[in-house]
């Protein structure tokens, strides 16, 4: 059987190799409502400053600093969008609102509350600093200046940002196409009454939410039985439109094991097991033009971890992301770690807050097919092979999933 002579590769040599052989998607320009969660393919630069005039930072009167202590002539209003025409001279004041433009001649702006007004006339303190509640031109950020870096993701700030500058769309990396299916002929759909030996096939939905979380736009092909050729059609069909195709089940040595000999059959096989528990049967491959194709073990925890480890970093590589991992943070072992066998294990834990530390409590039984070991779980921390293990109270950087509650 071909699988089995796959050699067994080291999990970080092949979360290497996948990202290595990741493309980056081409740009394309999207209108800010559409920009939410997308990365920015090219750097933004102001192009003019921020703000453009001298505004008032609060409500008030624009004056010369030079006339403080004085009670001085208001002579008309400056608001926001309505700014006034005319000069203010010795001895004068503008009434100004937040937003108003300062006027020529007036140099800072008095409070409201900081006044005494009797009429047309305006009483200011003794002392006002020059640029006093002036909100200078391009004191917010100067023409020239790098507003954000490309492979940053765009959020509500960055897309406030752009929008503050005049710009309407943004170049963004284009969306990963994703086309997801399940193998087995022992699955059924959810929802669906079981026969004898028949499961739900739970891994669709457990990765298409994975998938969605990563950003990819993602086709359900549903459900294909053990059928080399049933597969391969459903497959070749896929990829006329898929930038990535992801499969569940099939990877590991036996006779319906499918997936491997038709990926070798429509591109290059790079890896085609792992030292990683769970996830052992993990399968790569390029195929044609870019495209790329990730084979998960169909143990539900398996598949969950392997998309953690190798498929959510190259989802970010597709979307032009400049931080392709998950945060890490140095949490203290709650439990003696032991990996079972030779293969670096992915344990799943719970952070819990102990006074200024972060304690990971083990899920409890990390078997691959227990879902209820990922389920809650806030951080992955791998453990190497080996007989020794990592005590309880050692230090360990998490990857982090989610932060505690
Ligand atoms: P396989 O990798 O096809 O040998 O499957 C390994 C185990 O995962 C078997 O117990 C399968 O029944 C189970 N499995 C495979 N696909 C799915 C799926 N889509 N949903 C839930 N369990 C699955
Ligand atoms: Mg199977």
């Amino acid at each position: 059987m071909k699988a089995s002579t796959y050699p067994l590769v080291d999990a970080t040599e092949a979360a290497r190799k996948v990202l290595e052989l990741t493309p980056v998607l081409p740009a394309e320009s999207v209108p800010l409502a559409g920009c939410p969660g997308r990365v920015l393919a090219e750097d933004l630069v102001a192009a003019r400053q921020l703000p453009a005039w001298p505004l008032s930072a609060v409500d008030g009167y624009a004056m010369r600093s030079a006339d403080a202590g004085g009670r001085l002539r208001g002579i008309g209003e400056s608001a926001a969008g309505r700014p006034f025409e005319g000069d203010v001279g010795e001895g004068a004041a503008v009434r100004i609102l937040t937003g108003g433009v300062l006027p020529r001649g007036a140099d800072a702006v008095v409070m409201v509350e900081d006044t005494v007004v009797d009429g047309e006339w305006v009483t200011v303190p003794g002392r006002v600093a020059g640029g006093a509640n002036v909100h200078r031109p391009g004191s917010d950020l100067a023409a020239g200046e790098l507003v954000l870096r490309r492979g940053r993701p765009l959020g509500s700030a960055e897309i406030g940002l752009a929008a503050a500058l005049g710009v309407s769309a943004l170049p963004v990396h284009r969306l990963p196409r994703v086309a997801l299916l399940s193998t087995g002929d022992e699955l059924v759909e959810v929802g669906l009454p079981l026969g004898p030996g028949q499961i739900p096939d739970s891994n669709r939905y457990a990765l298409l939410a994975a998938l969605r979380e990563s950003g990819a736009e993602v086709a359900v092909l549903g459900i294909v039985p053990d059928r080399a050729d049933d597969l391969r059609r459903l497959v070749v069909e896929a990829l006329r439109a898929a930038d990535v195709l992801v499969t569940s089940g099939g990877v590991s040595v036996g006779t319906h094991d499918l997936v491997k000999p038709l990926l070798e059959s429509l591109g290059d096989v790079h890896i085609g097991r792992v030292k990683l528990k769970p996830g052992k049967p993990f399968t790569f491959a390029t195929l044609a033009e870019g495209r790329l194709a990730f084979g998960l073990p169909g143990f539900p925890v398996s598949s969950l971890v392997t998309f953690e480890v190798f498929v959510r970093p190259a989802l970010r590589k597709l979307q032009g992301y400049a931080e392709l991992q998950r945060p890490t943070l140095p949490v203290r072992l709650g439990y003696d770690a032991k990996a079972a066998g030779d293969r670096t294990e992915y344990q799943r834990v719970t952070l819990v807050r102990e006074g200024e530390e972060l304690v990971a409590r083990t899920t409890g039984s990390q078997s691959s097919s227990r879902l209820m070991s990922l389920a809650g779980a806030n951080a992955l921390v791998r453990i190497p092979p080996g007989p020794d293990g990592i005590p309880a109270g050692t230090t360990v950087e998490a990857i982090i999933l989610s932060l505690p509650a």
